[in-house]
C-alpha cells in the first residue's frame, strides 16, 4: 500500500466518535496522530483545548504579499451502530470495488486528509506552498461545533484569511466535479399540545374535550396548503428569488433531474412547491418540514385512551436572505394562532443557522472552478446544496471570508450510516484538486 493509503488508514482506525464520552481518549489520540502527522510536512501545529475536543491548528511561514487559504476539516465521525449492517469493521478500514470502506471515510477524513496529502506532495515536489496557508481541524462537528465560533472569535487575527476552503459536500455525480456556492439555513423548534391535566378514558370523556393528538394533527396540517407552499405568514418575504442563469445552469446539471429523484428517493410521486424543478426546491426554496409527531398510545393492539398531551418536532430550511430569528416569531406567531380549540401551545425554539450564498463566479469561486477541471479532467457544475454548514456563515461573519465548497462525497457514501465509503478516486483526486486549487487561489 503507498503512503497516501497508509496514512489515510491510520487515520480512520481512530473511532473519533465525538458524541460518545467513552471515546474522549480515542478522539483525542486523533487530534494527536493529527498535529504529528502536520508537524511531519514542517507545519507548525498547535493544539487548542476547548472544553471538550481540541482543535488542531497548523500554518506554514506565512509571508507578506501572499494570499492567505484556510482549510477547514473535521476530524471527528458519527456513531458506528447499528454495527450489524456494517460488511466490514467500520475501524477497520477496507479497499474493495474501488472504495475505501469506514466510518469516516467520506465524512470528513478522507476529503480533510487529501488536502493535507496534497500539501504534502507539492511540498515535496517543490519545497514550498505558493500561499499562507492555514489548516483548521476541529473535532466537534458532528455535535453542532459547539465551541468553534467562541475559538474563531478568540483566534480572529491568528486565523484572518482571504478565502476559506471546505471538502465536505457532495459530488452531484461520480467524476462530476462540483463547486457549491449556497448552502440552505436551519431553523428547529419544537412544540407541546397539551389537553386535560392526565390522560382520560375515551368513552368517560371522550366528545367532551380536545384530543391534543387530533389537535396536533390539525395544528401541522395548518403549515402548508393543500399545493404543498408554506403557509406561515410572511415566511416567503425575504426569499432571494433564482436568478435565471441559475435555473438554466442547474437544467443541465446530472444526477438531478426529477428522474433522478423520483428514483434516489423512491416515492411514490415527486410533492413540492409549484412552479420549480426538484433541485430548485430543495437548493433554492425554503421548507417546513414535520419531524416527528407523538403522544397518545404506541403499543401493540389498541388503548382507548384520550392522551393529556401530544408533541410535534419542526425544521426550516432557510434560504437567502431570510432570518432564523424573524422566521422563529412567525412561527411562534403561527403555532400560537392556529392552536385548536381546547388545548394550548407551548413552542420551544431548537437550534438554527443562517442560509449561505457567495458568487460562484467571483475570482476565488473562478480559481475553485479551474482546479476542480484540473483534478477531474471535467468542466466542474455549480450548485446550492439543500443542507445546512452553518460554521460557513459564522466563517465570513467572523473571519470577513467567503468558503469555497469543494465537495468530494457521493450520493451513495453513506455518510452517517453503515457501510460508509470514499471512492479511492475521488481520494486521489482531492489531494490533485488541493494541489491545483492552491496554485489557482495563489494567481
Ligand atoms: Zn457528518
Amino acid at each position: 500500500m503507498t503512503q497516501p493509503f497508509e496514512d489515510l488508514f491510520a487515520f480512520l482506525r481512530f473511532p473519533s466518535v465525538s458524541t460518545d464520552s467513552r471515546h474522549a481518549d480515542d478522539v483525542r489520540a486523533c487530534a494527536d496522530w493529527l498535529l504529528a502527522k502536520l508537524a511531519d510536512l514542517g507545519l507548525a501545529t498547535e493544539l487548542h483545548e476547548t472544553p471538550k475536543h481540541p482543535v488542531v491548528v497548523a500554518r506554514n511561514t506565512h509571508l507578506p504579499d501572499r494570499r492567505t487559504v484556510l482549510i477547514y476539516g473535521h476530524y471527528d465521525v458519527q456513531p458506528v451502530d447499528p454495527l450489524h449492517l456494517w460488511t466490514s469493521d467500520p475501524f477497520q478500514p477496507e479497499i474493495r470495488d474501488g472504495r475505501i470502506w469506514a466510518r469516516g471515510a467520506t465524512d470528513n477524513k478522507g476529503q480533510m486528509l487529501a488536502h493535507v496529502l496534497g500539501v504534502e506532495q507539492t511540498l515535496r515536489e517543490n519545497g514550498e506552498l505558493p500561499v499562507n496557508l492555514i489548516f483548521l481541524f476541529e473535532g466537534e462537528e458532528e455535535i453542532g461545533s459547539p465551541n468553534l465560533a467562541a475559538f474563531l472569535h478568540q483566534q480572529r487575527d491568528a486565523l484572518r484569511c482571504d478565502v476559506v476552503a471546505v471538502s465536505d459536500t457532495g459530488m452531484v455525480a461520480p467524476g462530476v466535479p462540483t463547486l457549491g456556492y449556497g448552502l440552505r439555513g436551519i431553523l428547529c423548534c419544537d412544540a407541546i399540545l397539551r389537553g386535560p391535566k392526565c390522560d382520560l378514558h375515551s368513552g368517560l370523556f371522550g366528545g367532551a374535550v380536545a384530543n391534543p393528538a387530533a389537535a396536533a394533527a390539525r395544528l401541522l396540517a395548518s403549515l402548508h396548503f393543500t399545493d404543498g407552499r408554506v403557509a406561515i405568514d410572511g415566511f416567503y418575504n425575504s426569499v432571494r428569488p433564482l436568478e435565471d442563469w441559475e435555473r438554466q445552469m442547474w437544467s443541465e446539471v446530472p444526477g438531478v433531474s426529477d428522474a433522478d429523484f423520483l428514483q434516489v428517493t423512491g416515492s411514490p410521486s415527486l410533492f413540492g412547491e409549484p412552479g420549480y424543478s426538484s433541485a430548485e426546491r430543495v437548493w433554492a426554496r425554503p421548507t417546513a418540514e414535520v419531524n416527528g409527531i407523538g403522544g397518545g398510545y404506541q403499543g401493540e393492539g389498541s388503548k382507548t385512551v384520550l392522551p393529556a398531551e401530544a408533541f410535534i418536532k419542526l425544521s426550516f430550511r432557510l434560504v437567502p436572505d431570510q432570518s432564523p430569528l424573524d422566521i422563529m416569531q412567525q412561527v411562534t406567531r403561527h403555532l400560537v394562532s392556529h392552536c385548536p380549540p381546547g388545548v394550548t401551545v407551548e413552542v420551544r425554539p431548537g437550534h438554527d443557522g443562517k442560509p449561505y450564498l457567495t458568487d460562484p463566479n467571483s475570482k476565488f469561486g473562478l480559481a475553485a472552478q479551474a482546479a476542480l477541471r484540473t483534478a477531474f479532467h471535467a468542466e466542474p457544475v455549480l450548485i446550492r446544496e439543500g443542507g445546512s454548514v452553518p460554521i460557513v456563515q459564522t466563517f465570513r461573519e467572523i473571519l470577513g471570508a467567503d468558503t469555497l465548497l469543494l465537495g468530494l462525497a457521493l450520493a451513495d457514501a453513506q455518510i452517517h450510516a453503515p457501510n460508509e465509503n470514499f471512492p479511492v478516486e475521488n481520494f486521489e483526486a482531492g489531494i490533485r484538486l488541493n494541489q491545483a486549487l492552491l496554485n489557482e487561489l495563489a494567481r
